[in-house]
């Protein structure tokens, strides 16, 4: 998304590396940010090797304070990039195991149709995508099922907890973080995964009685 330097590259078998090193590994990832494509092969059981700049973010209250991050920008590397026209800019990368996707604020926005059509911007022309809407489309919706790990449901078959947020099995396991949303249709989900918790904890407590 930023550049070639910022952007998840995969490498196919003998592209490059040492002999053990080809004779090993199947796909090499440079850079893994959200490692999402390394997530999608990993059931393959290929040899995978992601390899990453930077160090592990510490653990600190700074490093989870929304005005350190976002406004006073305290872990983006401080880097000026040149277009061929030697014209600067300054990108905002951070490099640290997961990236900017570790630090993004997650508000998730859907490109709309016309989006991946010439479209005329008061600041200028939007070029055609090559790829359409519908390409994305389905791979969006895989990418949202995703929070859903532990959805709830009536029907076992295709939840795992049911409308009290609770296991099938083991019977006295309660889930009540996103991951009991079915789907994601919207960004700001907290307050529902709070109401949901308080919910559940009715449930609870009319059990224990
Ligand atoms: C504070 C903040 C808030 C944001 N909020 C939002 C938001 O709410 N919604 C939204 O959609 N977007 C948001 N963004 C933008 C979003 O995070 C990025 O667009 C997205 O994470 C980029 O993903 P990526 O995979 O392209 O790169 P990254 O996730 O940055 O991954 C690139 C990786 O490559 C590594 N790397 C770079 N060079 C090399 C090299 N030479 N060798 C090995 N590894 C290398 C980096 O260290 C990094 O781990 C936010 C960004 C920031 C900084």
């Amino acid at each position: 998304m930023h550049g070639a330097t910022a952007t998840s590259t995969a490498c196919r078998r003998g592209a490059f590396g040492t002999t053990h090193a080809r004779r090993l590994l199947d796909l090499i990832v440079i850079g893994p940010g959200g490692a999402t494509l390394a997530q999608r092969l990993a059931p393959t059981g290929k040899q995978i090797l992601m390899l990453e700049r930077g160090n592990f973010l510490e653990r600190a209250p700074d490093t989870r304070n929304p005005r350190e991050v976002s406004i006073d920008n305290a872990h983006q590397a401080n880097e000026t990039w040149y277009d061929k026209g030697g014209m600067a800019s300054h990108p905002d990368p951070h490099y640290f195991v997961g990236g900017n996707s570790k630090m993004y604020g997650a508000a998730l926005f859907r490109l709309r149709e016309c989006d991946f059509e010439r479209l005329e911007h008061a600041e200028g022309i939007s070029p055609e995508w090559p790829l359409k809407y519908d390409v994305f489309a389905p791979y969006r919706d895989q990418a949202a099922h995703q929070a859903s790990t532990a959805r709830f449901g009536t029907d076992p078959a295709t939840s795992v907890l049911d409308l009290d947020g609770k296991a099938y099995e083991p019977d006295n396991l309660y889930v009540v973080d996103a991951s009991y949303f079915p789907s994601i249709g919207a960004v700001n989900r907290t307050l529902t995964i709070i109401a949901n918790a308080l919910r559940v904890a009715d449930r609870i407590a009319e059990r224990l009685g």
